[in-house]
Protein backbone atom coordinates (compact mmCIF):
# COMPACT_ATOMS: atom_id res chain seq x y z
CA UNK A 1 0.00 0.00 0.00
CA UNK A 2 2.50 2.37 1.31
CA UNK A 3 4.78 1.81 -2.31
CA UNK A 4 1.77 1.45 -4.29
CA UNK A 5 1.55 5.46 -3.05
CA UNK A 6 4.85 6.20 -3.31
CA UNK A 7 4.68 5.40 -7.00
CA UNK A 8 1.50 8.07 -7.77
CA UNK A 9 2.90 10.38 -5.57
CA UNK A 10 6.60 9.97 -7.72
CA UNK A 11 3.96 9.79 -11.10
CA UNK A 12 1.93 13.00 -9.96
CA UNK A 13 5.11 14.76 -9.66
CA UNK A 14 6.80 13.56 -12.74
CA UNK A 15 3.67 14.92 -14.68
CA UNK A 16 3.95 18.29 -13.16
CA UNK A 17 7.08 18.72 -14.24
CA UNK A 18 9.07 18.77 -10.77
CA UNK A 19 12.68 16.94 -10.79
CA UNK A 20 12.69 14.19 -8.07
CA UNK A 21 15.90 14.52 -6.90
CA UNK A 22 16.71 11.49 -4.03
CA UNK A 23 16.13 13.88 -0.73
CA UNK A 24 12.54 14.53 -2.36
CA UNK A 25 12.08 11.10 -2.90
CA UNK A 26 12.94 10.47 0.76
CA UNK A 27 11.09 12.91 2.27
CA UNK A 28 7.96 11.78 0.67
CA UNK A 29 8.80 8.32 1.62
CA UNK A 30 9.13 9.52 5.23
CA UNK A 31 5.94 11.05 5.00
CA UNK A 32 3.99 8.40 3.68
CA UNK A 33 5.30 5.74 6.61
CA UNK A 34 5.29 8.07 9.16
CA UNK A 35 1.55 8.29 10.94
CA UNK A 36 2.84 11.43 13.07
CA UNK A 37 1.92 14.45 10.68
CA UNK A 38 5.82 15.64 11.40
CA UNK A 39 7.17 18.88 11.30
CA UNK A 40 9.76 19.86 8.90
CA UNK A 41 12.53 20.03 11.86
CA UNK A 42 11.62 16.28 12.44
CA UNK A 43 11.66 15.25 8.92
CA UNK A 44 15.23 17.06 9.00
CA UNK A 45 15.91 14.81 11.96
CA UNK A 46 15.53 11.70 10.31
CA UNK A 47 17.18 12.17 7.10
CA UNK A 48 20.32 14.34 8.29
CA UNK A 49 22.15 10.98 8.57
CA UNK A 50 21.44 10.07 5.10
CA UNK A 51 21.52 13.33 3.45
CA UNK A 52 24.44 15.30 5.62
CA UNK A 53 24.03 18.89 3.07
CA UNK A 54 20.62 19.27 3.70
CA UNK A 55 19.63 21.90 5.79
CA UNK A 56 15.56 22.37 7.36
CA UNK A 57 15.10 25.04 5.00
CA UNK A 58 15.79 22.51 1.91
CA UNK A 59 13.44 20.34 4.02
CA UNK A 60 10.53 23.26 3.90
CA UNK A 61 11.36 24.14 0.76
CA UNK A 62 10.33 20.47 -0.49
CA UNK A 63 7.79 20.19 1.47
CA UNK A 64 5.87 23.53 -0.29
CA UNK A 65 7.07 22.50 -3.81
CA UNK A 66 4.67 19.20 -2.60
CA UNK A 67 2.23 21.23 -1.42
CA UNK A 68 1.83 22.92 -4.55
CA UNK A 69 2.15 19.64 -6.38
CA UNK A 70 -1.13 18.57 -4.03
CA UNK A 71 0.68 15.91 -2.49
CA UNK A 72 0.81 17.07 1.30
CA UNK A 73 -1.55 18.77 3.54
CA UNK A 74 0.21 21.70 5.56
CA UNK A 75 -1.37 21.39 8.49
CA UNK A 76 -1.94 24.55 10.90
CA UNK A 77 -3.49 24.34 14.14
CA UNK A 78 -2.49 27.28 16.04
CA UNK A 79 1.03 25.82 17.57
CA UNK A 80 4.05 27.65 16.70
CA UNK A 81 5.45 24.88 13.52
CA UNK A 82 3.93 23.73 11.06
CA UNK A 83 2.97 19.49 10.63
CA UNK A 84 2.92 17.78 7.31
CA UNK A 85 0.41 15.00 6.39
CA UNK A 86 1.03 13.30 3.16
CA UNK A 87 -2.55 13.76 1.20
CA UNK A 88 -4.39 10.63 0.47
CA UNK A 89 -8.24 10.48 1.44
CA UNK A 90 -9.53 13.28 2.97
CA UNK A 91 -9.67 12.65 6.51
CA UNK A 92 -9.88 14.46 10.16
CA UNK A 93 -7.19 15.55 12.87
CA UNK A 94 -8.08 14.49 16.74
CA UNK A 95 -5.32 16.70 18.53
CA UNK A 96 -3.97 15.50 21.74
CA UNK A 97 -3.98 18.74 23.78
CA UNK A 98 -0.95 17.57 25.89
CA UNK A 99 1.66 16.21 23.43
CA UNK A 100 0.54 17.33 20.72
CA UNK A 101 -0.27 14.07 18.71
CA UNK A 102 -2.49 13.57 15.95
CA UNK A 103 -4.47 10.74 14.99
CA UNK A 104 -6.26 10.22 11.75
CA UNK A 105 -10.05 9.09 11.80
CA UNK A 106 -12.20 9.07 8.82
CA UNK A 107 -16.40 9.92 8.90
CA UNK A 108 -17.66 10.37 5.49
CA UNK A 109 -20.69 11.10 6.31
CA UNK A 110 -19.88 14.53 7.61
CA UNK A 111 -19.47 15.54 4.05
CA UNK A 112 -23.00 16.18 3.56
CA UNK A 113 -22.93 19.02 5.47
CA UNK A 114 -21.40 20.70 2.92
CA UNK A 115 -24.19 20.72 1.06
CA UNK A 116 -26.36 21.57 3.94
CA UNK A 117 -24.12 24.56 4.40
CA UNK A 118 -24.80 25.74 0.81
CA UNK A 119 -28.40 25.25 0.90
CA UNK A 120 -29.07 27.11 4.17
CA UNK A 121 -26.81 29.77 3.37
CA UNK A 122 -26.46 30.66 -0.58
CA UNK A 123 -22.90 30.22 -0.07
CA UNK A 124 -20.26 28.39 -2.73
CA UNK A 125 -18.88 25.96 -0.36
CA UNK A 126 -15.41 25.08 -0.63
CA UNK A 127 -14.36 23.05 2.11
CA UNK A 128 -14.63 22.79 5.42
CA UNK A 129 -12.61 22.04 8.70
CA UNK A 130 -13.20 20.12 12.02
CA UNK A 131 -10.86 19.22 14.86
CA UNK A 132 -11.25 16.91 18.00
CA UNK A 133 -9.17 17.74 20.69
CA UNK A 134 -8.68 16.17 23.99
CA UNK A 135 -6.10 13.50 25.48
CA UNK A 136 -4.73 10.56 23.80
CA UNK A 137 -4.37 7.24 24.91
CA UNK A 138 -1.16 7.64 26.03
CA UNK A 139 -1.34 10.53 28.00
CA UNK A 140 -4.84 9.87 29.32
CA UNK A 141 -3.27 6.88 30.66
CA UNK A 142 -0.19 9.00 32.02
CA UNK A 143 -3.31 11.60 33.74
CA UNK A 144 -4.99 8.11 35.61
CA UNK A 145 -8.11 8.28 33.73
ZN1 LIG B 1 -0.94 12.87 24.13
ZN1 LIG C 1 -3.78 13.20 8.85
Amino acid sequence: MAGNQLKEALETLKESGIRITPQRHAILEYLINSMSHPTADEIYKALEGKFPNMSVATVYNNLRVFREAGLVKELTYGDSSSRFDFATSDHYHAICEKCGKIVDFHYPSLNEVEQFAAHVTNFKVSHHRLEIYGLCEDCAKKEGH
